[in-house]
């Protein structure tokens, strides 16, 4: 008999129609959950007080979750995180860097119609994320959403208008579920060490900053230099290119040189940064920023908080952005 912990925060899964529009309701998805129970699978769901929309996460609901899940990880056989899509792939990619050594599965899945309505996706993607919770050689977090299992810090939500609302652009999926699930283990993490995870620090300010033409770099340089971030994402141009602009390299080396980092992705959805593909991308490669290769927005997020929360600076964090961790990069 396989044993689950479900954690239920909230999301459009859960929600029901009420006089101010959808909105989540205690006890219901719960209730619902029970037709899953078989003689095989047997699990407990952790309801949270709060239901919210996932927009409103903040970092303290990260670590309430690590907490929760923490407490109880050695009395089950695996977990499955029920949460909104909006922010779906920040948490599995926290969940990711944080539960490091993790040698059980923890899969998150949502859905993009509640489960009260006739067509929802949420019943398919609840059955895929128990069968995935429920496989004892998985050891990572990954979201289950309409008939895929990609891995945590991988994935991306690319779709808002349809059910196929995830996908990981730069990595293989890790299972797909038809009429027989195919599991794809060749693509599947190895056990690590033992499970150490990371406490996350909630106080530390980090941001993210998309370039566009025009006083976009400045600006994002000024913020760098005002001293007030512990680290940064600069999503640049195509392969890691950049503006020379004298205020965001300045931003760059001065956020660097107080012993945070600076974290270059690319806003480009497939692909990676490649400093030295084109002679754009050395003025920030020598201001100091890390190369995040095919890092996704939401991985680059994660990997910075739980890094500089294990008290990294300098060059061992620079150092470790720019080493994958958990397949979060190629
Ligand atoms: N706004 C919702 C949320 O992220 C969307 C969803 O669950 O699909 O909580």
């Amino acid at each position: 008999m396989t044993r689950l912990l479900v954690l239920y925060s909230g999301g459009t899964i859960g929600m029901d129609h009420t006089p101010e529009g959808l909105a989540p309701v205690p006890g219901l998805l719960p209730r619902l959950l029970q037709r899953f129970r078989t003689p095989a699978l047997d699990f407990d769901v952790l309801e949270y007080p709060q239901l919210i929309d996932s927009s409103a996460i903040v970092p303290a609901q990260w670590q309430q979750l690590l907490d929760d899940l923490i407490a109880r990880y050695a009395d089950y056989d695996g977990f499955v995180v029920i949460h909104g899509t909006d922010t779906m792939a920040y948490t599995a990619s926290v969940l990711a860097f944080a539960l490091q050594g993790l040698a059980k599965p923890v899969i998150v899945t949502g859905s993009q119609l509640p489960l009260v309505h006739p067509r929802s996706d949420g019943w398919s993607n609840l059955a895929d994320a128990l069968e995935a919770a429920s496989q004892p050689d998985l050891h990572e977090v990954c979201i289950a959403f309409n008939r895929l299992l990609l891995r945590g810090c991988r994935a991306r939500k690319l779709d808002a208008a349809s059910f196929a609302g995830f996908a990981s652009p730069n990595a293989p999926a890790l299972a797909s579920f038809g009429i027989q699930a195919q599991w794809q283990r060749q693509h599947w993490l190895a056990a690590t060490a033992d499970f150490t995870p990371v406490k996350l620090d909630v106080s530390l300010k980090l941001a993210t900053f998309f370039l566009t033409p025009g006083h976009a770099s400045t600006l994002a340089g000024q913020i760098m230099q005002a001293g007030e971030l512990d680290g940064a994402v600069l999503m640049s141009y195509g392969n890691g290119n950049t503006p020379a602009d004298p205020a965001l390299l300045a931003g760059v080396a001065a956020l660097t040189a107080t012993g945070g980092a600076v974290l270059n992705i690319s806003q480009v959805v497939h692909g990676a940064v490649e400093v030295g593909a084109y002679a754009a991308s050395q003025p920030l490669a020598r201001a100091g920023a890390v190369a995040g290769a095919d890092l996704t927005p939401e991985a680059a997020t994660a990997k910075l908080l739980v890094l500089l929360s294990q008290g990294l600076r300098g060059e061992s964090l620079r150092q470790q952005l720019a080493t994958p961790l958990r397949g979060e990069s190629s």
